[in-house]
């Protein structure tokens, strides 16, 4: 008898009791190894003995202040730390409860931004299919899974959805990477034009499309492409990296390595690794500017912003992430995983695709490797590999079923950056048995 509302009604989850490191210890005293940092969440693994002394402290100190009230040390040391290594142009961060929350803001800021400077009829939104970006109404109209929307949309705001950047799925036989790049880039100029360039405020989209569609990054130089519309049409940028952010791909911010800057960013899961609840959204010079020579605030807030407790974990992991090099961890293990990936399903029959970056991997499973066809969705292959991996001790993020028409299985995986490469061994290893256990 439980008196939650879990995600599945019929099956229940299993009882987690405590986690140190990459395993999770049950209630029956199975052990897991998370290899997934539950949904790319623990980039540090479970109770890092730093930020469990940085949240004592803070909770002697100082546990909730109200931002309509006071700032903290702890929130402007936070901030101050992000815009250190921010993307150029950023200048300014605003601190929420988790990834949601954080494009909500996002988008408020940008249509708040063309309130303020003369240009009020730019209110379209665009964003890309096979997207995920959040669940509350504003950023589950901006998502593109037909699937998480379908019964909302009554309830949803206005948002156009091009085609996502997604080699494996996309790409045409023989079409360079520079030709594809330019193709699906061109889909924004494209949608922009239809809707009348003065009147789009924002496009939106993760440089690593991470829960949809699995760890797809761009190809060529999209993002680029992507930077010069928007700075061509007045159209702001906004980078939702509350996944494939904070260290996860083996750069701090994913869009260091396609070379660009938003206007907005937004990031959650890795800024505070699992130890509170945290998201943030980051805004540039220009954004800031205009709120301040014009109405003089943002117009939003919620009870539980820039809260200390949330701000001294996001503080000390990002602390532990400089400190100890991590990111030279991820780069080499994410390497390391993949070599692996690949020495195991580089010929399954089943896995038509092995992609991603750093520590942030998926597998792709076709029911046929030259079509490309995906299983049918009533086999819930994602399912059952899910439950034969748990069964064998391993926590893996799959998803599945087809999406939008194109999509087949995948199954995440984004180990902490704390990853060994024994561990690797160990979490490839499992993973092959679970997923010939669930075909
Ligand atoms: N954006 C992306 C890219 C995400 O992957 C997620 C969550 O998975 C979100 C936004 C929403 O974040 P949250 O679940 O913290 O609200």
């Amino acid at each position: 008898m439980t008196r939650l509302l879990h995600r599945s009604i019929h099956t229940p989850p299993r009882h987690a009791v405590s986690a140190q490191g990459l395993r999770f210890t049950d209630s029956e005293g199975h052990q897991y190894i998370d290899a997934s940092g539950g949904a790319a969440v623990s980039c540090l693994g479970h109770a890092h003995p730093d930020v469990i002394a940085a949240l004592h402290d803070q909770l002697d100190r100082l546990a909730y202040a109200h931002t309509g009230f006071f700032t903290t040390d702890v929130a402007e040391e936070l901030a101050e730390t992000l815009i250190a290594d921010a993307p150029d142009g950023l200048s300014h961060v605003y601190l929420l409860s988790g990834g949601s929350e954080a494009i909500e803001a996002a988008l408020k800021m940008a249509r708040q931004y063309f309130t303020e400077t003369g240009q009020p009829q730019r209110r379209h939104i665009i964003a890309r299919r096979q997207s995920y970006h959040g669940n509350t109404l504003g950023a589950l109209a901006t998502g593109g899974n037909e699937w998480r929307r379908a019964q909302f949309k009554p309830l949803l705001m206005e948002a156009h959805h091009i085609a996502p950047c997604f080699a494996y799925r996309e790409q045409h036989e023989g079409e360079t990477d520079t030709d594809y790049a330019a193709r699906a880039a061109g889909e924004l100029e494209a949608k922009i034009l239809e809707l009348g360039a003065d009147t789009v405020a924002a496009f939106v989209a993760e440089p690593v499309v991470g829960a949809t569609a699995g760890a797809v990054p761009a190809v060529g130089d999209y993002f680029k492409r992507i930077r010069a519309i928007c700075d061509k049409y007045g159209v702001l940028l906004i980078l939702d990296e509350v996944m494939c952010g904070m260290g996860r791909t083996g750069s701090l911010y994913a869009c260091e390595q396609d070379g660009i800057s938003p206007d907005l960013l937004t990031i959650a899961k890795g800024l505070g690794g699992g130890y509170q609840p945290i998201g943030a959204t980051l805004l540039s010079a220009k954004i800031y500017e205009a709120f301040a020579q014009g109405s003089g605030f943002f117009q939003h807030g919620h009870t539980y912003m820039g809260h200390p407790m949330a701000a001294a974990a996001g503080l000390a992991v990002q602390k532990v992430i400089r400190r100890d090099n991590l990111l030279a961890n991820v780069q080499a293990m994410g390497a390391e995983l993949r070599t692996q990936l690949h020495a195991a399903f580089g010929q399954h029959a089943h896995v038509g695709d092995i992609r991603g970056k750093g520590l942030f991997q998926a597998i792709e499973l076709v029911a046929d490797r030259q079509t490309k066809a995906p299983f049918d969705p009533a086999h819930k292959l994602h399912a059952r590999i899910k439950s034969e991996a748990l069964a064998r001790g391993l926590m893996v993020y799959p998803m599945g079923g087809t999406i939008d028409g194109v999509r087949g299985d995948h199954v995440l995986l984004a180990p902490p950056f704390i990853v060994t490469p024994s561990d690797v061994t160990e979490i490839v290893g499992r993973l092959s048995e679970a997923v010939d256990a669930a075909l």
